[in-house]
């Protein structure tokens, strides 16, 4: 009997862990394995950070090991670039593979075993056209019709697919197909295709193949050569199950399983490397490392941090049924974790300019404040303040509703960190337009020196002669459908966009934001989290918008 505890840990493992502890306790396995398997046709994006976090996490939480695989099968949408960016962005979660491999090394193996399989009589060669083998598949309903080549001996199939391999043939005169049952109510058991013709060079063997394998006849055999204990992956794949477990009992080679989870998919996001490559190629974004991209190197270039997303990933667990998160679920975890961490520093976005009356001419007084306000005593910064500055317009009003405790005329408020200022004149152009404020400051109230005096406003302000002007891109959601998998028949994904994912802002800066060293994003105080560019510069800083500061989600 379990006593409580062990019931509540129980309790609380995913799935896929409750297995791993069953196969190690029965000792079905001594050790876990897992491995990453991406197709190197795109940049990995937040659903692959899921699979990450769940192969290289769980391995890790046994004390395993994970590969790092590219399934390179398909050499026409392949190429080098990704192969690169993919080691990047796993790196940069902190995640740390044990081997790099690549399918495409076990090409000569996987043509041994068809070569066996053909003469095993479970494998033939098929002259029919794609077409005709899509016909005489059957339907869900109907059993399919045999190819009136399925016959033919082990020494003519050997012959053909050897033809096959030395390029006697043109693509598509052949294929070679597993020979199991054309009456399956499971479709992809209805011989499927193990090898196609491909003229094509490969990013990795150039152009030694002219027959490339195809996925099912690859995956569930490079797991077994590197004794995979556990191959996870989503949810679709779950059909293909029985195909991975019948090459692996024709072959009797070491048994590797495949458990399925269900994929991520978050609100108004598209995460299918296809439909991004289309976003990209037609421009409507600026590369895959745009900040509005799903993508991590997107989030990356957005100011995500590691740290948020693989909590995010821990949050939503690992579950078998598809579901849709909320994005504002991971912006959550991203302030969170930024607000822990974050330089402050103000900055004013759209400028009202203000004159204090009384300020002496020429002074220009420093205050020390604080990087971080949680450590009131930690590392500051220093912040100057003249006799003309700058506020948010929102933080004026003239005629303003009862609960508004920023600046009126006549009322009070206290700059950020210094002392309260009144306002009293508002200077207007001949169009009625608000121009500046003229007011006054009590030079009793400075915090640190001067008496203590509450008032309800505290509103961020930069120096007029010290600020520093910088360019913001403001980002929203790249599309206006919470649920991308329900775009119409008669859609397309692009008729969705947002024209307004990107804004363009200007903001007038204090002086030491630009000299910040951390490589974490900024929060811009009372506004958001905010970090440099790749295209920054000193002379022309540009920053880009992480989060703002206020959030709509409630998280359970
Ligand atoms: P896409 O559909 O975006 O092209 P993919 O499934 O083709 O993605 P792969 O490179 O083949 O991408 O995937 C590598 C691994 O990541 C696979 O195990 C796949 O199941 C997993 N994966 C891909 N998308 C998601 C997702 N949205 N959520 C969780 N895991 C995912
Ligand atoms: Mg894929």
């Amino acid at each position: 009997m379990l006593n409580n505890m062990e019931a509540e840990e129980k309790k609380s493992l995913n799935f896929i862990e409750e297995i791993m502890e069953e196969d190690l306790r029965s000792g079905k396995v001594n050790s876990i394995l897992t491995r990453f398997p991406p197709e190197p046709n795109g940049y990995l994006h937040l659903g692959h950070a899921k699979s990450l976090c769940i192969n290289f996490g769980l391995a890790e939480k046994y004390g395993g090991k994970t590969n790092l695989r590219y399934d390179d099968t398909n050499p026409s949408n392949e190429d080098v670039e990704y192969v690169d960016a993919i080691k990047e962005d796993i790196k940069w979660l902190g995640f740390e593979w044990d081997k790099e491999l690549y399918a495409s090394d076990y090409f000569e193996q996987l043509y041994e075993w068809a070569e066996k399989m053909i003469n095993d009589g479970n494998a033939y060669v098929d002259d029919q056209s794609q077409e005709e083998i899509s016909e005489n598949r059957g339907t869900v309903e109907t059993p399919g019709i045999e190819s009136p080549y399925r016959n033919r001996t082990p020494e003519e199939n050997l012959k053909l697919f050897r033809e096959m391999r030395d390029g006697k043939y043109a693509e598509g005169e052949k294929v070679l197909r597993a020979k199991i049952d054309m009456a399956s109510p499971n479709m992809l058991m209805r011989d499927p295709i193990m090898y196609r013709i491909k003229y094509v060079d490969h990013h990795r063997t150039g152009d030694k193949w002219c027959i490339y394998p195809m996925y099912d006849y690859t995956h569930g055999q490079s797991d077994s050569i590197e004794r995979i204990t556990h191959s996870i992956c989503t949810l679709e794949f779950d059909v293909h199950r029985p195909l991975y477990d019948w090459f692996i009992e024709v072959l009797e080679i070491f048994p590797s399983h495949q458990y399925e989870f269900a994929r991520l998919n978050l609100t108004y996001t598209l995460m299918s490397k296809r439909k991004l490559l289309g976003l990209v190629e037609d421009g409507i974004v600026s590369g895959w490392d745009d900040p509005r991209m799903p993508t991590l190197c997107g989030a990356r270039r957005r100011g995500y941090t590691p740290e948020a997303i693989k909590m995010f990933c821990d949050k939503i667990g690992v579950s078998k049924r598809e579901q849709l998160i909320d994005i504002q679920l991971l912006e959550w975890f991203v302030r969170q974790d930024l607000n822990a961490r974050s330089n402050r520093y103000m900055v004013v976005q759209d400028p009202l300019k203000v004159t204090i009356s009384n300020w002496p001419k020429g002074k220009v007084e420093w205050f020390d404040c604080p990087l971080n306000p949680a450590e009131p005593e930690g590392p500051s910064r220093k912040v100057p303040l003249s006799g003309e500055l700058y506020i948010e317009r929102a933080d004026f009003m003239e005629e303003p509703p009862k609960k508004f405790f920023r600046l009126r005329p006549g009322g009070e408020v206290r700059l950020k960190y210094t002392y309260i200022i009144k306002c009293d004149e508002v200077v207007k152009d001949s169009e009625g337009n608000i121009i500046e404020l003229i007011c006054s400051y009590d030079p009793t109230t400075n915090p640190k020196t001067g008496e203590w005096r509450s008032v309800r406003g505290n509103i961020h302000w930069v120096s007029g002669e010290h600020a520093r002007k910088i360019t913001i891109r403001d980002y929203d959601h790249l599309f206006t459908l919470a649920d991308m998998s329900q775009v119409p028949e008669d859609k397309d994904y692009k008729d969705f966009l947002n024209p307004e994912s990107l804004v363009i802002r200007k903001g007038l800066a204090e002086p030491a934001l630009l000299e910040d060293k951390s490589d974490i994003p900024v929060q811009f105080e009372r506004s958001g989290y905010y970090v440099p560019d790749p295209d920054h510069t000193e002379a022309e800083p540009v920053f880009n918008k992480t989060v703002s500061l206020k959030d709509s989600y409630k998280a359970g």
